[in-house]
């Protein structure tokens, strides 16, 4: 495999950065055979894990970005708009064998409330990017009644029905109001070997396709300094940080129907992602938080994640 070198782009002068605050999204929890290749399908092991949103404000503009919505409140399922089916799956017949009812929640914290416990009001949110359409990432978008929402160019055929993704009761297709919805397809530009989309303009944050896991996954690369910081936010590309750092595989088990069962749509191309956010990762001054793993109790809003030196 040849060696492809990584950089982050270089500041310019008054360069713009953004202040960036983990939010609590919940936490579920579900069979580590799910998440780790090694487990198997027996193990009562399980993973308790959040789903984290975060806050990003662009020092130049004042303007505030929400990634990622973390999960849906447990008691808000069955009035959520397209969480019909998953409702209907998960608070239903309690006799009925799914994978769904794996998943179990584990807390009720949700991203908008946890922008009001910071000093931030839903309302003020100027955009909301969804990393993917999966139920544990776009929790509620109804609070963000001002933001235009951010969705990967790969999303738009599960938004307008024309990929099979559509079906799964776990993704959930109507998200993010479409009035409001902008899909990244400008990618003109690529960092450490993924595509990439400068979001303001001023070199302050790019949007990385990040795509395997699922169609439209994107990342979010924001400097956090006027010199040369960074912090990588990542949806679900990556799950546990023993399989980002090569510890292990992710799981893949067969379904007993010619099928995989697997957390990637795509696993090949999940796995040839990881391999280039981890090379971006290893670069001096980037840090790293994964919305499924948890951040420091320091770095919830409205305290920040502090800069790399
Ligand atoms: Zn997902």
């Amino acid at each position: 495999m040849s060696w492809t070198p990584v950089a982050l782009p270089a500041p310019a002068p008054n360069q713009a950065y953004l202040d960036v605050s983990a939010l609590d999204g919940g936490r579920l929890a579900c069979p580590a055979w799910m998440i780790l290749s090694g487990v198997p399908m027996t193990s009562s092991e399980r993973l308790e894990v959040p789903s984290l949103g975060f806050l990003l404000s662009h020092s130049a503009s004042g303007k505030k970005v929400v990634y990622a919505l973390g999960m849906p409140r447990l008691e808000d399922l069955s009035t959520l708009p397209g969480f019909e089916t998953f409702a209907h799956i998960y608070l239903g017949d309690e006799g009925k064998v799914s994978p769904l009812r794996l998943f179990t929640f584990e807390s009720d914290g949700c991203v908008h409330d946890s922008l009001k416990k910071g000093g931030v009001q839903p309302e003020e949110v100027d955009v909301v990017v969804i990393s993917h359409l999966h139920w544990d990432h776009v929790g509620d978008a109804r609070p963000f009644t001002e933001a235009e929402f951010i969705l990967g160019s790969g999303a738009k055929g599960i938004t307008n029905g024309e990929d099979p993704q559509t079906q799964s009761p776990v993704v959930i297709h109507v998200s993010a109001p479409a009035k409001r919805t902008r899909f990244i397809e400008n990618w003109e530009t690529s960092i450490g070997g993924l595509k990439a989309h400068d979001f303001f303009g001023d070199g302050s944050v790019h949007v990385l396709d990040t795509t395997g896991h699922l169609g439209g996954h994107i990342a979010f690369l924001a400097r956090t300094s006027l010199d040369g910081s960074w912090i990588l936010l990542v949806g679900d590309t990556v799950h546990h940080m023993s399989i980002l750092h090569g510890e292990c595989d992710f799981a893949c088990h067969d379904n007993g129907h010619g099928g995989v069962l697997c957390m990637h749509r795509d696993p090949e191309m999940a796995r040839d992602t990881i391999r280039k956010l981890k090379a971006l990762v290893d670069m001096p001054r980037a840090q790293l938080q994964i919305a499924n793993v948890n951040a420091d109790e320091g770095f919830y809003l409205p305290v920040k994640f502090a800069p790399v030196t």
